[in-house]
């Protein structure tokens, strides 16, 4: 079958800029899609957790991230009582963490992917696939253009198209629990990053790009109302100094909110096709882990798809593989994600769900740093 693309990605984000850089920097020819440019912002607190950072470690972009973004180097947590705050323990290789505008963080891992040889078409909507006799996807059509590829990868979000159009399954489905609202302060001092939990609410800050402080409040989604009203009575209950310390700084945008977002793990590959990052697994935003588990994705699936295309025997294999990796570490987190988002806990029981994140962030990072000396040993 004769083809344009060994991968044509549908979206150019975190999940779709990432397999595009793996992908071309292992030789493929890849065309990243998407109807908006991720210089345009989209709806995220953009904390990077320890795994994000060492994969942009891995990836070899993190010092283009940290030349034009601050560094977090102190936490600060509450759980009711007076916050405790501490340094930013150095493990995995990473003693530093990050809260990059995603209109930083997306352009820079796009523009590293077209370095690698990635081609780019912004401003297109992919709207329907192209199959080939049998049913195997071979390929999207933006409009009336048709592009042929060997695979197609979905990154292309929460409402994923590639995932409508395939009919992937959702494995595992959590009803939307929590909402949130966030916004921008200049004139804040440096939070680091800055979590909080109280009874039914949560509440945290993060140093950012221009000088900026985000500043956001959660609560259970019945308890939303008014975004604006529902973030300064929240921030004054939870974060009263936080409150004071946004008071005295300058709001520099408007208020976004979600009401709440229904989690899913679902199917990630059949004949053609894989789903990355959001597009087949999305979790409530609290535990802070879309970007690294869109990161891993781009890994694992573009590791399946170059060797399917080397091997297309192999292809099954690989895409059953790729989506066991997954879910080994999905399939945990979207578990803790869950119980902190139903805020049905006691205050002790959000700190222990808090320790159990981190532990899953640790095991991530380990299993993450011994593929790479396995990779440095071969
Ligand atoms: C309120 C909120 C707060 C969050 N906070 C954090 C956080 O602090 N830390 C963290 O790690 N994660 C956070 N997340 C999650 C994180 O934002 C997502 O996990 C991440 O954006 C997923 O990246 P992605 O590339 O898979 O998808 P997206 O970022 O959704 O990108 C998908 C892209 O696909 C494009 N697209 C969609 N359909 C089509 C189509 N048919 N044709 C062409 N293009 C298409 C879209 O234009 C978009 O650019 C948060 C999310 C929310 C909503």
């Amino acid at each position: 079958v004769s083809t344009d693309y060994d991968a044509v990605i549908v979206g150019a984000r975190v999940a779709g800029a990432a397999t595009a850089l793996h992908l071309a920097r292992a030789g493929r020819r890849v065309l990243v899609v998407d109807r908006t440019a991720p210089t345009q912002d989209t709806l995220s607190t953009h904390a990077l957790m320890r795994t994000a950072v060492l994969q942009l470690q891995r990836a070899g972009l993190l010092d283009r991230l940290a030349a034009v973004t601050p560094p977090i180097r102190r936490l600060t947590l509450a759980f009711g009582g007076e916050p405790f705050s501490f340094d930013v323990r150095a493990d995995h290789g990473v003693d530093t963490l990050y809260g990059p505008r995603r209109t930083v963080l997306d352009p820079l891992i796009l523009d590293a992917a077209v370095e690698a040889g990635a081609e780019v078409e912004l401003g297109k909507s992919v709207t329907g696939l192209v199959h080939d006799g049998a049913d195997r996807v071979a390929g999207v059509r933006l409009g009336d253009t048709t592009i042929r590829a060997a695979f197609v990868v979905g990154a292309d979000g929460l409402r994923s198209t590639v995932a409508r159009l395939t009919g992937a399954v959702d494995r595992r489905v959590v009803v939307p629990t929590a909402a949130s609202v966030y916004t921008y302060y200049s004139g804040m001092p440096d939070p680091g990053f800055d979590f909080r939990y109280a009874p039914r609410a949560t509440a945290g800050a993060l140093r950012t790009n221009d000088d900026l402080t985000l500043v956001w409040a959660g609560v259970p989604v019945r308890d939303m109302g008014d975004p604006a009203d529902t973030f300064a009575s929240t921030l004054t209950r939870v974060a009263p100094d936080l409150a004071a310390a946004a008071g005295d700084g300058v709001r520099e945008e408007r208020f976004r909110f979600t009401p709440g977002i229904r989690s899913f793990l679902r199917e990630a590959t059949g004949p053609g096709w894989l789903l990355v990052g959001d597009a087949g697994f999305t979790k409530d935003p609290l535990s802070a882990h879309g970007i690294s588990c869109a990161l891993r994705d781009a890994e694992f699936a573009a590791e399946a798809i170059d060797g399917a295309i080397g091997s297309p025997a192999d292809e099954r294999r690989l895409g059953q593989r790729y989506e066991s990796l997954r879910d080994r570490f999905a399939v945990p987190l979207l578990e803790e994600t869950a119980a902190l988002a139903s805020y049905d806990w006691t205050l002790d029981e959000a700190s222990a769900l808090m320790r159990r994140l981190g532990r899953l962030t640790d095991l991530e990072c380990e299993y993450l740093r011994g593929r790479e000396s396995e990779r440095l040993v071969a």
